[in-house]
């Protein structure tokens, strides 16, 4: 599996529930993290940086209101989607009105394939790379379904590595990534590879961008890593 494939955290007290999302959302191609309680979603959240979070409302201890709360009000998590799992109309209203910031609400008993849709409609948002869209950085093109990138028209020829990187980084231009979440995102937390190993690709990645002309996009910035534009 690709290492900047999306993480989606799942947090579910009930097994058979949270078995079935699970499986449902890594045959769509997610990579997926558990949570049982409030507590343990607080916790995962900041070892493995989701993408999207799927958060149940009834949860024993901290209730996945109080959850949601808590990222929302934090900066490094505040933009990372949430959709509300509720077992009752009445209850998503309550949520609602309650002011959680979720993202989105869905009412249990969910059908699967509409929970799905949800996911991906806020990762086009957040992850518009990893949800098969075309991204724009000037005069930059990368289309992520067909993997090509061109530059002022002209097709571009860039190593997997590289292509990762790039879509990376036009997701969120201007955003200053260091070496260590660029790791993280493009190769994977699993993987042990050294810091300098991000320099080296960044570098064959500044010779692709520029093959047929143009100026480097990329921006070096001394002692936290890097950012494009
Ligand atoms: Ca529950």
């Amino acid at each position: 599996m690709a290492a900047d494939q999306p993480v989606v955290l799942v947090v579910e007290d009930e097994d058979a529930q949270r078995e079935v999302l699970s499986y449902n959302l890594e045959a769509e191609g997610f990579r997926v993290a558990k949570a049982i309680n409030g507590d343990e979603a607080l916790l995962v959240v900041d070892e493995e940086h989701p993408d999207i979070i799927v958060l149940d409302w009834m949860l024993p201890k901290t209730s996945g209101i109080e959850v949601c709360r808590q990222l929302k009000t934090r900066p490094e998590t505040r933009n990372v989607p949430v959709i509300m799992l509720s077992a009752r109309s009445e209850e998503v209203d309550r949520v609602r009105g309650l002011e959680t910031g979720a993202d989105d609400y869905v009412v249990k008993p969910y059908s699967v394939v509409e929970l799905m849709a949800r996911v991906r409609a806020q990762l086009r948002r957040t992850r518009p790379a990893a949800a098969g869209m075309r991204l724009e950085y000037e005069d930059i093109i990368l289309d992520s379904e067909t993997h090509r990138v061109t530059r002022d028209g002209a097709s571009l020829k860039l190593g997997p590595t590289e292509f990762r990187l790039l879509s990376t980084f036009m997701e969120k231009p201007g955003r200053v990534w260091s070496r260590e979440q660029l790791l993280d995102r493009v190769w994977g937390r699993d993987i042990y590879v050294d810091t300098r190993t991000v320099d080296v690709h960044i570098g064959r990645l500044r010779k692709a961008l520029c093959q047929h002309g143009g100026g480097d996009p990329l921006r070096t910035v001394r002692g936290a890593g890097y950012a494009l534009g």
